[in-house]
């Protein structure tokens, strides 16, 4: 079992498996993109492979995978079938810009992924490319309809909130929530990436985001869409799905934090605003044997900090792309 130095105990991985992605969205990535690395230089699909073993040797049980766009690396589908193979991983989910999804959603299920998370912040075509600076709506909607009709369960849409840019969307997100059984989460914006994106204008606090949400029930826990992270969530008086809510800057959450971050090139982070952690590409590639491995996991748990310095006026902010940290 790996605990850390406030008595946190980590079980949860954050995978990223790729550093390039098929969207620019504005508070992500500059309009030209960034370099996305080498293929030497990401980790091979047997190296994650050996990771995520050791990983769960030591109590991580639950995974997602991310990027970049992770459904944008050749041959995900069968990584992920072997990472399903791992023995201990009870939950293994995926966060997608949805864009590849119709067309992978069944093999993606048939290889032994449990849940689909898909980020989305807007619902109008017209807005689509001034958000992602591509096209998109269409086909990103068809997957999220492939996912529930391959039995995905639950169905996750995450909003990043931006004042002035898609905050008048708010209800129109929880209408979707009456139209389809899905659980739409509006995300704080947060000081991540070197866009310059962020600033306190384009930040809208939680209660600001709740408020514009219209009535909501709280959910009895039984009720709660399955999942291992920060999310709060409630119920449209007519929802078939949930509303939730992630705040990183108005309710800091690091109390309840449970997880590690392997980037694409092999960096474990012990959190996301910090930057702090260890490659483990190297002592992979040296020969280190999975003790050694197991013991870097470990040094990186012992890193992690108590809490995030973020704040709403730009405090604590990483400089540093979400693609390549894995977002
Ligand atoms: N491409 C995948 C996707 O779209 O879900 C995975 C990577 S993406 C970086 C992971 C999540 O990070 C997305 O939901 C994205 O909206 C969110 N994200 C990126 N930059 C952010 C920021 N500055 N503030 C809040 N969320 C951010």
């Amino acid at each position: 079992m790996l605990t850390d130095p406030f008595g946190r105990r980590i079980d949860y991985l954050r995978l990223s498996v790729t550093d390039r992605c098929n969207l620019r969205c504005v508070y992500c990535l500059p309009a030209q993109g960034v370099a996305g690395s080498a293929s030497e230089e990401l980790l091979s699909d047997k190296e994650i492979v050996r990771l995520v073993g050791v990983a769960a040797s030591l109590g991580i049980n639950k995974l997602r995978v991310t990027g970049g766009e992770p459904l944008a690396r050749p041959g995900i589908v069968n990584l992920l079938g072997a990472i399903a193979a791992t023995p201990g991983l009870t939950d293994i989910s995926l966060s997608t810009n949805g864009v590849l999804l119709s067309k992978l959603a069944e093999d993606l299920r048939r290889a032994g992924l449990t849940r689909v998370n898909v980020s989305l912040d807007t619902l109008r075509a017209e807005r689509f490319p001034a958000i992602a600076r591509r096209r998109g709506l269409e086909v990103v909607m068809r997957g999220i309809r492939a996912a529930l009709d391959a039995g995905f369960s639950p169905v996750k849409i995450n909003v990043v909130v931006m004042n002035g840019i898609n905050s008048d969307e708010i209800p129109d997100f929880v209408s979707l929530t009456h139209r389809l059984p899905v659980h739409v989460r509006f995300i704080e914006l947060m000081p991540i990436g070197e866009t310059g994106f962020f600033n306190a204008r384009r930040w809208l606090p939680l209660r600001e985001i709740q408020a514009r949400c219209g009535p909501l029930e709280p959910l009895s826990p039984a009720e709660q869409p399955l999942g291992f992270g920060p999310a709060v969530y409630f119920k449209s008086p007519a929802g078939l799905g949930s509303v939730g809510f992630i705040s990183a800057l108005s309710c800091n959450f690091c109390g309840r934090c449970n997880r590690l971050r392997l980037t694409a090139k092999g960096r474990l982070l012990p959190c996301l605003a910090s930057e702090a952690g260890l490659n483990l590409r190297e002592s992979l590639r040296a020969g280190a044997g999975d003790a050694e491995i197991a013991a870097l996991l470990r040094q990186v748990v012992a890193m992690k900090p108590e809490r995030h310095q973020m704040a709403p006026e730009g405090g604590g902010v990483r400089e540093s792309f979400m693609c390549s940290l894995g977002g």
